[in-house]
């Protein structure tokens, strides 16, 4: 099912969902296995699964180093159908443009396509570290909007070479990603709504925030969409804060504002063991005030470990 359908299903009640990484290559899939089972208790109609940017590597090669690119973290599209499969819940592939030709997304929707899969989110994709600026891959998209209007043209019909008879179109359910402190190269948080408003009109079905950790940012975020026109479902994306390295590392990789008092509870904390509870506290407290307003879904980052997100679940569904 469709997260819209989902959502339209829940009439009102606030939806359980949340996102998961892959293990890194090599890696037993069973650990990501063992992190979901506990959550499936909370019946979340929906599971994301992010794609992970190529990162350079070097090898060495006859004693130079030779300089390489890959994906530490393959098999976003395996795990959505063996989640599918395993827990009979509906998956969300992060489909990325950097890394990608519009050929290879277009194989890729082909395969989600065949695996029932019906949610897509679109997203650009960081700059690779080493970069100082996002680059499209040759023969990809710039722009997430490019990506949102592929899907959707191909929900008509329409793929890149216009040679086979569609009889068995996809229909994808498109989310997009949202910001309520603005994306860190946006000029101003008003010009990236007029971005957010053109992925939107190209059909984008739904859109997932960015994490944040003030609820005031994402009610301003979303009255601020509404005032433009969009008029589609806004996901809050929250997550606990879990050791006390997050109080820079977040605000650096995310360009998000920590509120004092959370500053200041972690830095109060005598070890990593006391920052993950304040942040499950912290946690539980802003999905209970964004229950209370009515979003309709809390959809809740989880960075590999999952028992912090299984305590703020308990505390509210
Ligand atoms: P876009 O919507 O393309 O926007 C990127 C920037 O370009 C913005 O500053 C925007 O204002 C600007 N812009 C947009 N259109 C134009 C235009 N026509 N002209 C000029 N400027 C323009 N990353 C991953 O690598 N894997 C994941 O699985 C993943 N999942 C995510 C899930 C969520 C919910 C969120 C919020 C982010 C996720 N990200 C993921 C991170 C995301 O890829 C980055 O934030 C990326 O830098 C921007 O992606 P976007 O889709 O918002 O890009």
């Amino acid at each position: 099912m469709k997260v819209t359908e989902h959502i339209q299903k829940a009439k009102g009640e606030t939806l359980f969902s949340f996102e998961l990484i892959p293990p890194v290559k090599g890696k037993n899939i069973q650990e990501l296995y063992d992190n979901v089972d506990p959550l499936m208790e909370f019946k979340p109609p929906f599971i994301d699964v992010t794609t992970s940017r190529e990162e350079f590597i070097y090898v060495e090669k006859n004693g130079l180093l030779d300089k390489r690119i890959t994906r530490m973290r393959p098999g976003t599209v395996g795990i959505c159908a063996s989640l599918k499969h395993k827990y009979d819940v509906d998956t969300v592939p992060h489909v990325l443009c950097g890394g990608f030709t519009k050929e290879e997304t277009e194989y890729l929707l082909v395969d989600c396509h065949y695996l029932g899969i019906e949610n897509v989110m679109a997203l650009r994709g960081d700059a690779m570290k080493e970069q100082r600026y996002f680059e499209a891959t040759q023969g990809g998209h710039l722009y997430a909007v490019d990506l949102v209007k592929q899907i959707k043209e191909m929900n008509q019909g329409a793929y890149l070479h216009d040679v086979v008879e569609t009889s068995n179109c996809s229909n994808f359910c498109v989310g997009v990603a949202g910001y309520p402190e603005k994306h860190l190269e946006a000029p101003s948080l008003k010009s990236d709504l007029k971005r957010l408003k053109e992925k939107v009109d190209q059909g984008a079905d739904y859109v997932v925030t960015q994490m944040f950790f003030d609820n005031q940012k994402y009610f301003e975020f979303v009255a601020a969409a509404r005032e433009i026109g969009i008029d589609i479902p806004i996901i809050p994306g929250i997550k606990p804060i879990a050791v006390k390295r997050h109080l820079q590392l977040l605000p650096q990789v995310f360009k998000v504002d920590l509120p004092e008092p959370l500053i200041e509870a972690v830095e109060a904390c005598a070890d990593n063991k006391a920052v993950r509870q304040v942040g499950v506290e912290w946690c539980i407290e802003q999905s209970k005030e964004l229950k209370a307003a009515g979003v309709p879904v809390l959809h809740y980052y989880s960075m590999g470990k999952s028992d912090n997100i299984y305590q703020v679940a308990q505390a509210l569904f």
